[in-house]
């Protein structure tokens, strides 16, 4: 259908499919969705992508998306030091995985956002991540843990490596990384092997021996 289409709207086609997990006929059903929108709404939905740029910016601190107000990047995370907990540093990898952390109330420490896991098979080396910021955040927070929440795919496990060995000078900060294991709900014959191989070596002691 698309090479029918007007050439505005092919182009806003090619746009559309750059949503993850969009196909052609996705894109298709959107793009005439929008146009049976209010011509209000296409210019605030416009104005709001045109001037994301200058509204939405990275704290300068741990990298998470955050709004400029008044000219002044106004980070969720660090905005109120007092509110959040210093001896704790969550490592992720997307700014993304801070919001949606923050939503389980299980972490009320500081965030430094990676950009990427490392994955030579994309381009992304060691020299492509934030490494000295992120030493910065340490030396700045001096936290007495760094919690590595990152993907449990071949990419996290090589970044958690990889940060490991980089930040080995220092000694007195634990390392630790969030647990693997089998979906709430689930029953163990549907868990594939591989996780099921995680969740046994992340187990939880329910007792300790008296
Ligand atoms: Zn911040």
């Amino acid at each position: 259908m698309s090479k029918h289409l007007p050439k505005k709207l092919q182009q806003l086609l090619a746009f559309l499919r750059k949503w993850p997990g969009v196909g052609q006929k996705t894109a298709e059903r959107y793009l005439f969705e929008i146009l049976k929108w209010k011509e209000d709404d296409i210019q605030n939905f416009s104005s709001l992508l045109i001037d994301l740029p200058k509204t939405i910016q990275s704290c300068p601190d741990c990298l998470a998306l955050s709004e400029v107000v008044d000219q002044k990047v106004h980070c969720p995370f660090c905005h109120d030091l007092s509110r959040r907990d210093s001896s704790q540093l969550c490592i992720v990898a997307d700014s993304k995985d801070c919001f949606h952390l923050e939503e389980t109330n299980s972490f009320g420490g500081h965030y430094f956002v990676l950009g990427a896991l490392l994955s030579p098979l994309k381009g992304v080396f060691p020299d492509n991540l934030p490494l000295e910021k992120h030493k910065l955040r340490i030396q700045n927070l001096n936290p007495e843990e760094i919690v590595f929440a990152l993907d449990s795919t071949v990419e996290g496990d090589a970044t958690v490596s990889y940060l490991k060995q980089f930040l080995s000078g220092y000694p007195k900060i634990a390392f630790s990384r969030i647990a693997f294991g089998i979906p709430l709900g689930s029953s163990l014959e549907y868990v594939d092997s591989g996780t099921l191989f995680r969740a046994m070596q992340s187990r939880l002691r329910l007792k300790d021996p008296r």
